[in-house]
């Protein structure tokens, strides 16, 4: 297998992913708390992952990706203050919880879907694994992590001396945190909950042995990534913004229960900006993945995402969504063009070796951090070098016509995943009436040796209304779809 190198977050360099089981490679990421639209943030967030799990796999792995759905315990302050996010918006659209829940988890994934992003393989949700989330709260609290006041039930961060090696916080400092402290249950104004006490008006409230309530939203994490992947397990990744308190706390509770490592690998995405602010909800800049897919076909803002590192910031613009637009109609109309070729087997140029070279460099830079911006510029070079090729001769071997759809399919579709079916099937990029197209074609050439060239402009002109441009060239003429 190539050797694939990752930045992990928690040593703060790239390193050789070695997998805990050979040939196996187990991966959490945190997934949606289901309470609104996805918006491009998140469209950033699961593409990198999708990357990440479709690469894999594609260096031979055998991949077991668990993404859970946040359905309770995540409060607005992200910490562990304020409301639940999704008990508030039950109130505000005066609906049970769960059909919030409901709502929104379709939502997310009919975004997905379209987006290309594969499913998980198991998306496990917070409110289904509540006795595993009290089971590790018990843990805790038997071996002195954790102690309870008035049916909260807090973790101690003063007892576990690794608190903050994820994102640089020493315990010392956070000890000495000059936050004004509000709750004077805990101990420590560090100290996070594990399980919160219910009031009536919770609607989602479970029976613990401290009394009625609901977990806090890191331990759900720790429960259900370590039930499906076992601990430790290999990649666990989120967005950047989750580093500290979420990942951190998650990292606090696994292995101080177990005396464990929790993951191995820590990866964390990057944000996308607005004039160099982040995109989200809290902050009413957002634009949802819905919203963009109105005016975008969906692959143009995968794309837009996978042209730059998911470790850097993504600056949002509609220029950039409409650079996003003509690169992927670049790739598509290399791919029709490579279709239509004409197949010879007495073709003087062979491809076999140019192939096999674009598909190593091409692995070469996902195997350095799965570096898509530099994947896509071999892409790139590859269709210019082609296209120079086939401008000369538009004759090729059938062995290495299907040779280089084959790698394109490999490579821009099942790693980048930028050919979703309904692109290869051509339905949507005019494939259905290639052949009326071919007629028309034809009939303007007649028109065009007949020196009826008003005829044959109108045709053109009605065609570029329809958006579809025709190419003029010494061989004949070309169309292309815009
Ligand atoms: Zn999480």
């Amino acid at each position: 297998m190539k050797k694939l190198f990752i930045y992990n977050s928690l040593t703060r360099r790239k390193e050789e992913f070695i997998s805990l089981h050979e040939g196996f490679a187990g991966i959490y990421v945190c997934g949606p708390t289901v309470y609104g639209h996805a918006h491009l943030g998140h469209a950033k967030s699961y593409i990198s992952f999708d990357i990440v799990v479709r690469f894999l796999r594609h260096l031979g792995y055998k991949v077991r990706y668990v993404q859970n759905i946040t359905d309770v315990g995540h409060l607005t302050d992200d910490a562990d203050a304020g409301e639940d996010k999704i008990g508030k918006q039950a109130q505000s659209e005066r609906l049970q919880p769960m059909e919030i829940v409901e709502t929104y988890t379709r939502s997310f994934f009919a975004d997905m879907d379209a987006l290309n992003v594969l499913r998980p393989d198991i998306s496990p949700r917070a409110s289904g694994h509540i006795p595993e989330q009290l089971e590790l709260t018990q843990m805790l609290l038997e071996k002195g992590f954790a102690y309870e006041v008035n049916g909260n039930v807090y973790f101690d961060v003063s007892k576990y001396s690794a608190y903050g090696k994820l994102s640089g916080r020493s315990v010392a400092d956070l000890l000495e945190g000059t936050r004004i402290e509000v709750n004077t249950e805990k101990r420590h104004p560090a100290d996070f909950a594990l399980w919160k006490k219910a009031g009536p008006e919770h609607i989602m409230q479970w029976n613990s042995p401290w009394g009625s309530g609901f977990p806090g939203w890191h331990v759900e994490c720790s429960a259900m990534s370590t039930k499906y992947l076992g601990q430790p397990f290999d990649i666990h990744g989120g967005g950047l913004e989750n580093t500290f308190p979420h990942h951190e706390c998650e990292i606090a509770q696994s292995e101080a229960a177990t005396g464990k490592t929790f993951a191995r690998y820590w990866m964390h995405n990057n944000m996308v900006t607005v004039n160099g602010v982040k995109m989200g909800k809290s902050l009413g800049n957002f634009i949802t993945i819905h919203q963009a897919m109105e005016n975008l076909e969906p692959m143009a803002i995968r794309f837009f995402i996978l042209s730059s590192h998911y470790r850097s910031p993504l600056d949002f613009s509609d220029d950039a969504l409409t650079a996003g637009q003509k690169g992927f109609q670049k790739i598509l109309t290399f791919l029709r063009r490579v279709t239509e070729l004409v197949p010879a087997t007495d073709a003087g140029i062979r491809l076999e070796q140019v192939v096999s070279d674009y598909q190593v460099a091409f692995e070469n830079e996902l195997c350095d951090d799965f570096n898509t911006p530099k994947a896509l510029a071999v892409v790139f070079d590859f269709i210019r070098e082609m296209n120079s090729l086939f401008d000369q001769d538009d004759r090729l071997n059938p062995v290495d016509q299907a040779g280089l759809i084959n790698v394109l399919r490999r490579t821009v579709g099942d790693v980048l995943g930028l050919l979703p079916d309904a692109v290869l099937s051509n339905k949507e990029q005019g494939g259905d009436f290639s052949g009326v197209m071919e007629l028309l074609l034809e009939l303007r050439q007649i028109l065009r040796r007949e020196k009826n060239f008003a005829l044959a402009d109108q045709i053109r002109q009605k065609l570029t209304e329809l958006k579809i441009e025709i190419k003029d060239t010494a061989d004949g003429s070309r169309w292309e779809k815009k």
